[in-house]
């Protein structure tokens, strides 16, 4: 076989429909969020950056590096093993504790990022459980969807966030058998909230497990910055509770809160989890400190929900209409992948705003977008230029604004 050829063509594919995936080169600037140094292999320059998960900014505060720089000096670089062989540093412990106590919930386990936490928790529980069914929200993230698949379990996807829907796929089934209802807090994409509590009313009256994926809400929901399932007081209702550092902790890393029983079935028999090398001390350290951070002081938030309302405000004084469910996160369609690129290739060019475009598989075809995500670090003058600049490049691509009243 010519495998350069079979590898070029698949390539060739994904390039015409316009969706080829480029990697822009940036240095984000420590103390200067949102501005990164961007290279396009002819020079360099600062740009403003629009589409961060580092929700929080908490990825450059000064907290966060001390805890880094002082957990570097004192265990070294990587946790040496995994954590069953020489990794587990008393920072592992500590970190699982801490979130086991937030979340209220019995245990933690720590894994190397959320994806791996995903995979490895629904892969495995899914094999184990006798005769499982899992029902799975169509709008799931991969990281669900990989695990639900690699378990072979009998899989029930239920419309996007629809309680009835759902619900007719769970009485398909007798109470006794085995089922877990898997779903997201809080949807990237669109940046739309679960029906939470009518979930859980479902899995009680249905006999599942509930399992939720936190990660988009963890440090910006709730009265302690915990999430949605914390805002929605539904702690003890949650059998598991997935969430990750990657995005407001601002590092890297994921994990899963659940009873001891359940922490230690997946503790012993998930390979992702067993044969891995350990979370790097300082990453550790970092995530406490932050977490700690956005835990006890709520300026942070309040400083991003005041940013985020003037986005929305300006964004719609402009014109713009976009899906709002009242998070943090703001999708802009464009709806057609090529164009998509070239709207972002045009703010990055012209008016030095990096946005990433979304594009299938990501997103549905035809629902290409910006997926904007303003930070506490947007200042009002550069949500100013932000709006004049999407104002401009919608325009100059003939690409409709329809004009609101309110
Ligand atoms: N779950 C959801 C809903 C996500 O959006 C992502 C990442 O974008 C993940 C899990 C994976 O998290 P991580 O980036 O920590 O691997």
């Amino acid at each position: 076989m010519d495998y350069d050829q079979f590898f070029t063509s698949a390539l060739r594919r994904v390039h015409d429909e316009g969706r080829y995936r480029y990697f822009a080169d940036l240095e984000r600037q420590a103390g200067k969020y949102p501005q990164a140094i961007y290279r396009d292999g002819k020079g360099a320059k600062p740009v403003n950056v629009w589409c961060s998960n580092d929700y929080l900014s908490m990825g450059q505060h000064p907290a966060v590096h001390h805890a880094m720089h002082e957990a570097i000096d004192s265990y070294g670089a990587g946790a040496g093993g995994t954590r069953n062989i020489s990794g587990t540093n008393h920072l592992h412990i500590q970190l699982e504790e801490k979130l086991a106590a937030l979340h209220k919930k019995e245990k933690a386990l720590l894994f190397t990022s959320g994806y791996v936490a995903n995979e490895a928790t629904l892969s495995t529980l899914l094999t184990f459980l006798p005769d499982c069914v899992v029902f799975s929200d169509e709008c799931n993230h991969a990281s669900i969807i990989h695990g639900i698949r690699y378990s072979g379990a009998e899989k029930r996807i239920f419309k996007h966030n629809d309680v009835a829907d759902l619900e007719a796929h769970l009485a398909d089934y007798p109470k006794s058998r085995p089922k877990v209802i898997v779903f997201e807090s809080l949807y990237s994409m669109d940046g739309d909230f679960a029906p939470i509590s009518a979930i859980c009313d479902l899995a009680e009256k249905y006999g599942a497990m509930t399992y939720v994926d936190e990660v988009h809400a963890i440090g910006i929901y709730g009265h302690k910055g915990m999430g949605c399932v914390e805002k929605a007081g539904e702690e003890s209702r949650i059998d598991i509770l997935q969430s990750n550092f990657g995005k407001a902790v601002g590092i890297i890393g994921g994990y899963i809160t659940a009873s001891n029983a359940l922490i230690d079935f997946v503790r012993s028999y998930a390979p992702p989890f067993i044969f891995t090398t350990a979370l790097p001390p300082a990453v550790v350290a970092g995530c406490m400190a932050s977490i700690a951070h956005f835990n006890t002081y709520k300026a942070a938030r309040n400083t991003l929900w005041e940013v985020v309302k003037l986005t929305k405000h300006q964004l719609r004084q402009a014109g713009f209409e976009f899906f709002d469910a009242g998070s943090h996160i703001i999708p802009l369609i464009v709806g057609e992948a090529r164009l998509c690129k070239q709207v972002t290739d045009r703010l990055l060019s012209v008016h030095d705003i990096y946005v990433q475009p979304i594009n299938y598989p990501t997103v549905p075809k035809g629902t290409e977008r910006l997926r904007v995500t303003p930070m506490p670090c947007h200042t009002p003058e550069m949500v100013k230029e932000f709006t004049l600049a999407c104002t401009e490049v919608w325009d100059y691509f003939g690409l409709k604004r329809k004009k609101q009243t309110a």
